[in-house]
């Protein structure tokens, strides 16, 4: 007679695990679904608090793809933490080493036995008294963390419960192993902001939505001004630096709807959602200033430069493809350019 197989399905029902299988389905296809990657974080922090019901769950992932340690989430529940405190722990540690090679859930007890030693990672994690550690491993590879605080009922996770969560965060693994692939394939590596490519794929998206539901929609054109003569002046290396400065002050100035781009060697472009041309005038106008403002180090000195930017606003009737809205930025840009650089300008 065969004999039956081991599992941890414990004492729960017949129906409860078929239910549970059922909510695994619908939690695979919700967080597939999810490309943004704060609002997957988002899903998986609610999935797991529903499931395993606890009001205390926090994830650890990678800020960057190229990162090399896990960062704490802002967006936690149910942790004391100190908000001015960075929250991280190297891909290295040996207990990430631990956890993927074990696959497994982990209290502080059973990590402590591990006898990985006392290190101030180590000491953080129990400060946050979890109730459960629990590695998110997609494709052999560990790809974050979620601690668990105490459920409602103050019970502690069964067997089956540990099998449920490790079974949750293989599907959250996978989900943000793809929206890493998708950040990845749509980034300028240099600079950190998406790709023109990229841009145009989600422009063409944001204009049907800004027509049928008649919210207005604007892009900035950006060029830094003589930038040939800078790089010639003080190198490459200095002019990649300095791009990478620019693109960061640019991606501060855009909101979460919004998405800065690389159009091209030292020309971006932005999109502003919900923003009509008067205030993507101050947005634009903001950026040019802050960039004037830029203190650059170079060999014991201190270098500037400066930006033109070009405006335009979505206008349906004119601009029947998202190519034709960029234009007109671009020909706002080149006026800015024409009348002294260093300025923004608004398309006809
Ligand atoms: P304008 O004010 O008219 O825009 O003058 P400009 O010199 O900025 O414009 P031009 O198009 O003549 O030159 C652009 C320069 O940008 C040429 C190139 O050396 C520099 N550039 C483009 N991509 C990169 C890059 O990835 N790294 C560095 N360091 N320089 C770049
Ligand atoms: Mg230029
Ligand atoms: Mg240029």
């Amino acid at each position: 007679m065969p004999r039956a197989k081991k599992n941890t399905a414990g004492d729960a029902s017949l129906e409860k695990q078929i239910y549970d299988l059922k909510q695994l389905l619908e939690i695979s296809k919700s967080l597939n679904s999810v490309i943004d990657f704060s609002t997957l974080i988002e899903a998986i922090l609610y999935t797991c608090m529903g499931q395993m019901k606890t009001l205390g769950v926090a994830i650890f992932t990678k800020k960057n793809f190229d990162a090399n340690s896990f960062q704490l989430n802002r967006n936690y529940y149910g942790f004391d933490l100190s908000c001015d405190r960075e929250y991280s722990i190297p891909e290295n540690h040996p207990l990430i080493k631990a956890l993927s090679a074990l696959n497994a859930c982990m209290t502080v007890e059973d990590i402590k036995k591990l006898g990985i030693g006392e290190d101030d990672l180590i000491s953080t994690l129990v400060e946050l008294e979890p109730t459960l550690i629990v590695p998110l491993k997609a494709k052999n590879h560990v790809s974050g963390l979620l601690v668990l605080g105490e459920q409602i009922t103050a019970e502690p996770y069964s067997d089956y419960e540990k099998e449920h969560i490790m079974n949750i965060a293989s599907l959250a693994a996978i989900a943000i192993s793809n929206a890493a692939l998708l950040e990845m394939t749509t980034t300028d590596m240099m600079t950190h902001l998406k790709l023109k490519h990229y841009f145009y794929t989600v422009l063409v998206e944001k204009l049907e939505t800004s027509q049928e539901q008649n919210i207005p929609l604007s892009v900035l054109m950006l060029d830094i001004d003589y930038f040939k003569r800078f790089n010639d002046t003080y190198g490459h290396a200095c002019g990649d630096a300095v791009l990478q400065m620019v693109a960061s002050v640019i991606q501060q100035n855009t909101r979460n709807q919004d998405m800065a781009a690389r159009y091209g060697g030292e020309e971006f472009v932005v999109m502003l959602c919900d923003t009509a041309d008067k205030t993507a005038m101050k947005i634009g106008e903001r950026i040019r200033k802050s960039i004037e403002n830029l203190d650059i180090p170079y060999e014991g000195q201190h270098l500037n430069l400066t930006i033109s930017i070009g405006v335009a606003q979505y206008d349906p009737s004119a601009d029947t493809t998202a190519k034709s809205l960029v234009d007109r930025a671009d020909k706002a840009l080149y006026t800015s350019k024409q009348s002294g650089r260093n300025r923004v300008s608004l398309a006809e």
